[in-house]
């Protein structure tokens, strides 16, 4: 029997749809889309969308079919996704950036200044989707290493050290992304393109590059592009962000972001500890001895502040 996905057609309108017969969203610019067809049948049509309620995103699985007399494909459902990497817009409401993401990894480097309280953010929103984590140091040759690196070893994300220009540690991060869907994120300029060229085999496809299609795209920004590099490497490249927070539907949320606040948790007297003022909590005990980064909890700490603000300010 084939196995089928419910998506939703109309409010009230479902069908059962093969995941074997959807593409996926592999670029977005305004209300037009790049889809790429993983059996390889049906080529690399661009698509909009039938009605404006439907909005896919960079890694969607959509159903699609092609428009009479047009070049255009049309999209009309968007099938359940895996999880969502998201953010609050300016207000407060939640904005999805790509979809069904099974590696998320944080590029970092020492120029631009890496801010550890924008990974630790990245890493909980990983956590909150459910994927793996990985943190990238490029620019090795300008600065080796950081201390903080060996705290986020000890929690257990994979650490990997590259050097673009050289070439050091590009097979072991094309590696650990073979056979899964990744994302890098990370701010402008710590060399995200560099490691997507570096990785690319020389058959490297420019999936739903829409740069050259009519007008309508050229001048707007295209969210994140989902890229094929080879070898079973599959990136999305997001454009850098100046700052980033996970888009949280609780202050309690924060704390399943920290790996390591999490599984001491389990040792607090109250159940719905914030591990703030609470008596017998696990979580200040362990960063009293040294068990947990004081910094980790103090950005966990602002984690909650900020979650509770943008949550004030949703309308
Ligand atoms: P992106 O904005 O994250 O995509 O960053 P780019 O790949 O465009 O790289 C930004 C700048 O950093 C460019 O000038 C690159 O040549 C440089 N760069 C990238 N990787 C390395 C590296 O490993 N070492 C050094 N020294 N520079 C690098
Ligand atoms: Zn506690």
């Amino acid at each position: 029997m084939r196995h089928t996905v419910t998506v939703n057609r109309k409010r009230d309108k479902q069908q059962n749809v093969d995941p074997s017969d959807a593409m996926r969203v592999a670029a977005s610019w305004g209300r037009r889309f790049g889809l790429y067809d993983e059996s390889g049948d049906r080529g690399e049509p661009q698509a909009r969308t039938k009605g404006k309620k439907l909005r896919p995103v960079c890694g969607d699985l959509v159903t699609a079919a092609p428009l009479d007399g047009e070049s255009d494909w049309l999209i009309d459902a968007v099938l359940p996704r895996d999880n969502e990497l998201a953010r609050p817009d300016m207000r407060g409401r939640r904005e999805v950036l790509a979809a069904n993401v099974e590696m998320l990894i944080v590029v970092a480097c020492v120029e631009p200044l890496v801010d550890w309280y924008i990974v630790d953010r990245y890493l909980a929103a990983a956590e909150q989707m459910h994927c793996e984590a990985a943190i990238v140091w490029n620019k090795s040759d300008l600065s080796p290493s950081s201390d903080e690196l060996d705290v986020f070893a000890s929690i257990g994300y994979p650490i990997i050290h590259t050097d673009t220009k050289s070439g050091i540690g590009i097979d072991e991060l094309a590696d650990i992304m073979r056979g899964k869907r990744s994302i890098f994120v990370g701010q402008s300029g710590v060399g995200k393109s560099s490691l997507i060229n570096a990785i690319a085999s020389d058959d490297v496809q420019r999936t739903g590059n829409i740069s050259n299609a009519s007008g309508e795209g050229k001048h707007t920004t295209v969210a994140a592009t989902l890229l094929h590099l080879g070898d079973g490497i599959e990136v999305i490249d997001s454009p850098g962000v100046r700052d980033y927070a996970p888009s949280l539907k609780d202050i309690t949320d924060a704390a399943s972001g920290f790996v390591e606040i999490r599984e001491t948790a389990h040792d607090c007297r109250f159940a719905d500890c914030l591990h703030r003022a609470e008596p017998d909590c696990a979580v200040k005990a362990a960063v009293e001895n040294g068990d947990i980064s004081e910094r980790r909890y103090q950005s966990y700490l602002r984690l909650v502040q900020l979650t509770r603000q943008l949550n004030q300010g949703k309308h």
